[in-house]
């Protein structure tokens, strides 16, 4: 993995603001700060102030685990022009289906997980997260929450995440599925995803150099992302290097 923010990548960013790019951000812990009580995340007025002038400038999308409307409602004023949810499911595919797998498999987990302390099932509709991060004993929460979602009698992608345990139906799109969907749409040569966690990973994975950026918050082995970004806190400076050159462009177009 490499360092995104040195002197050397300054042109590297540069010469992706002057292309026709998407850029696509997940949200917690890449826009906004992990924070211990999920309903707090929100991003820094800093990040907030540069992430509304990079809406602006560029075709954004944001990609998150959360559901669609829970993630929207923490953006301010900034109006990126996609806003994706559920891992990359909300909106696209079947959601109906979608909606109807986690409808049956939810009781099935909530009555073999209700005796855990510290265990929290979120229902986002299109899939659940199982947070352990209120457990005390966590490994043992975490090995409980697989076995229960293995012995489900419908087979379900299970997504880890920090301290959270997220179930996917298997046939849903990733969020390496909806950010290929978006570029196309936006007939964006290029790409840049920033994220921090293993969901981002189906995005990292896509080998594309040139049309696809990865970085990822925080150096990782194993992460197949390409770039990476010290700690969260560099995004505010990723942010700031966008803006300054889209509007300093070559070609004197200061806005797309
Ligand atoms: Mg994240």
């Amino acid at each position: 993995m490499i360092g995104l923010l040195t002197r050397r990548n300054r042109e590297l960013v540069a010469q992706l603001a002057w292309s026709p790019a998407l850029l696509a951000f997940d949200f917690d812990g890449t826009l906004a700060p992990i924070v211990a009580a999920r309903d707090d995340a929100a991003m820094r007025p800093t990040t907030l102030a540069s992430f509304e002038r990079v809406c602006e400038l560029y075709p954004v999308a944001v990609i998150s685990g959360r559901a669609r409307a829970d993630v929207r409602a923490r953006l301010g004023r900034a109006r990126p022009g996609y806003v994706i949810g559920n891992h990359g499911l909300e909106p696209g595919g079947d959601l109906r289906a979608f909606e109807a797998e986690i409808r049956e498999v939810r009781p099935l987990l909530a009555s073999a997980l209700g005796a855990l302390q510290g265990v929290d099932l979120e229902d986002k509709r299109y899939s659940l997260a199982i947070h352990f991060r209120q457990s005390r004993q966590k490994l043992e929460a975490r090995a409980a929450i697989e076995r229960a979602v293995t012995s489900l009698p419908r087979p379900m992608r299970l997504v880890p995440g920090k301290q959270v345990l997220n179930v996917v139906p298997l046939s849903a799109p990733d969020k390496g599925d909806a950010l290929l969907a978006l570029r196309a749409r936006e007939g964006a040569t290029t790409a840049l995803y920033v994220g921090d966690d293993v969901t981002d990973e189906d995005v990292f994975r896509i080998d594309q150099p040139g049309r696809l950026l990865g970085v990822r918050i925080g150096r990782a082995r194993g992460s197949l992302a390409r770039y990476f970004l010290r700690d969260q806190g560099e995004i505010d400076t990723l942010l700031a290097w966008l803006c300054e050159f889209r509007e300093d462009r070559p070609d004197g177009r200061a806005r797309r």
